[in-house]
């Protein structure tokens, strides 16, 4: 395939290549889009914007269906793509596209519900007034998006902001764009009339014009070293930014855990992937009266898991070259500082593929602990008990997602409760992420702002309040005209209203 998918008549600043990080063969050839052509992205989605909120609920919730059975329709090819373009196997591309979908479906729905013009008690004070609250769409939104899930994740806010009623201009990783350029123009099969759904291509700068674009906001989702900088150029318009970034999230098991689960949870969290998941679980903390045996039954099942490209591996290549040494420095800071490979260790890293590698008694200080590896590693230490595990989960620069494994519910909700991270599964890893209802997001390192949920859709909206005088006030309060008499009654009431001790 060597399509170029250029969009518009504004000018191109040159071309790049996308990659499969296994074989190396080129995928396809973009165009590098510069402010000027990112700009007139942007003009032409406002116009898109405009004809899109004016379809109103139930047409766009029909379009997105339409387009939720299409991609499941064609979910071979756009998984043949993901393939090419990240190295992952195939089935791990068609579960990606499945929890995407779902999202789709959800948001679709669920839109009008949660957006709708809503009813709320005016209050004894303005009692006169019938009030309601609707979220209106912010107008055009930009996505800079990776390309670890190139489907899943960028969907995750595109998708949201659809529902609502937003235009998107998407920037998708310059690893993935043939991904992107796909779901664009199958939205485009569906929703033919305007682009309400674009896409412009190429790395850093070209996000960066995005940013300095007249976007309405950027849902950036990407490394928090990415971030401060789309962040610096979103401050020169006072653009508002969502931040979805890395993540070292810890999975801790009690003493009750079950403890097969608990190893089979944390192999698939830690490796699928390739390591490469932002929510992928990096740390392990486990109680110290179950550690030698999870250790145990934890190395047992990921020494049989093997990288590849071939249609049993387990989990395929490092999709971006650089990344590989930051694994590679991750395992020899840790075996420089005390730590030892319980799997692998420097010898794993055979680019571009690294296989697993599992760490103990890794210093907490050290790049492994502090650091997003974002690799197939992982590091399992010991804790005297559960609030231990707590305590050095929370002790992270990164708050995005967590686990506890642990049979007993009401000790796990607890230790649930106290982990910093925004989400945190019970006895599985990243659940969360599947469950549209729920909000996505961190804080910290990790980012701000929640897309999926009604979070994820109110992200793309401003609020809109509205009071409407339904009779007149029983008191003249705004007004020149208001007496001593209006003022008084204004006083006892509030003194009966507000006035009491409270205890
Ligand atoms: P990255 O930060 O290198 O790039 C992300 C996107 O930002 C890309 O499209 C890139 O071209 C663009 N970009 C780069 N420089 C830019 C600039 N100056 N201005 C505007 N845009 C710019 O991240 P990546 O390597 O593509 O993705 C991996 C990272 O993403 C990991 O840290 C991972 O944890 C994180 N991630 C987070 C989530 C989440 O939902 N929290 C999901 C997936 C990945």
């Amino acid at each position: 395939m060597d399509t170029v998918w250029a969009q518009g008549q504004a000018k191109v600043v040159g071309t790049f290549d996308s990659v499969n990080p296994a074989t190396l063969e080129v995928v396809a050839t973009f165009p590098v889009q510069g402010q000027e052509a990112v700009d007139s992205a942007v003009g032409r989605a406002r116009e898109a914007a405009r004809w899109w909120a004016g379809l109103g609920w139930k047409e766009r919730r029909t379009r997105l269906l339409q387009w939720k059975s299409y991609l499941i329709r064609y979910i071979g090819r756009l998984a043949e793509l993901v393939h090419n373009e990240t190295g992952k196997p195939l089935a791990d591309a068609q579960l990606e596209i499945v929890l995407a979908v779902v999202h789709i479906d959800w948001a679709a729905r669920n839109a009008e519900d949660v957006l709708g013009p809503h009813k709320v008690r005016s209050g004894l004070l303005m009692l006169n007034q019938a009030s309601s609250v609707e979220h209106v769409p912010l107008g055009v939104v930009g996505v800079i998006g990776p390309w670890n899930y190139p489907v899943f994740t960028p969907l995750g806010s595109i998708v949201y902001a659809l529902a609502a009623g937003n235009a998107v201009v998407f920037k998708p990783s310059e690893f993935t764009p043939a991904v992107g350029g796909w779901l664009v123009s199958s939205f485009g099969e569906i929703v033919p009339e305007e682009p309400v759904f674009q896409t412009v291509t190429g790395s850093g700068e070209t996000g960066e014009a995005l940013a300095l674009s007249a976007v309405d906001k950027i849902a950036f989702t990407g490394s928090s070293a990415t971030a401060r900088k789309v962040m610096a150029a979103c401050a020169q318009n006072l653009t508002p930014m969502v931040a979805e970034c890395g993540g070292k999230d810890a999975l801790l098991v009690a003493a009750d855990a079950n403890l097969d689960a608990a190893a089979d949870a944390a192999a698939w969290g830690a490796l699928s992937n390739a390591g490469q998941t932002c929510t992928g679980v990096e740390r392990v903390y486990v109680v110290d009266a179950v550690y030698n045996a999870f250790l145990e039954k934890l190395t047992e099942r990921i020494a049989r898991i093997r990288p590849g490209d071939d249609r049993e591996a387990d989990y395929g290549p490092m999709t971006m070259p650089g990344q590989v040494d930051v694994v590679e420095d991750h395992v020899a800071d840790a075996l420089a500082r005390g730590g030892q490979a319980a799997l692998g260790g420097m010898q794993s890293v055979r680019r571009p593929y690294v296989e697993p590698v599992i760490l103990t008694g890794v210093p907490e200080q050290s790049l492994a602990a502090q650091d997003e590896t974002f690799g197939p590693t992982v590091s399992v230490t010991r804790v005297s008990d559960l609030a231990e595990g707590v305590a050095l989960a929370n002790a992270s620069r990164y708050a995005l997602g967590s686990a506890v494994f642990s049979k007993r519910k009401k000790q796990a909700m607890s230790a649930a409760r106290a982990l910093r991270s925004g989400m945190t599964s019970i006895n599985s890893v990243i659940a969360f992420a599947a469950v549209p209802a729920l909000p996505f997001g961190g804080s910290g390192e990790s980012g701000f702002g929640r897309i999926h949920g009604e979070d994820g859709l109110r992200e793309f909206t401003r609020a809109k309040a509205i009071t409407r005088q339904r009779r007149k006030p029983p008191m003249n309060l705004t007004s020149f005209s208001r007496t001593d008499k209006d003022l008084k009654r204004l006083l006892s009431l509030t003194t009966l209203l507000h006035g009491k001790r409270y205890s």
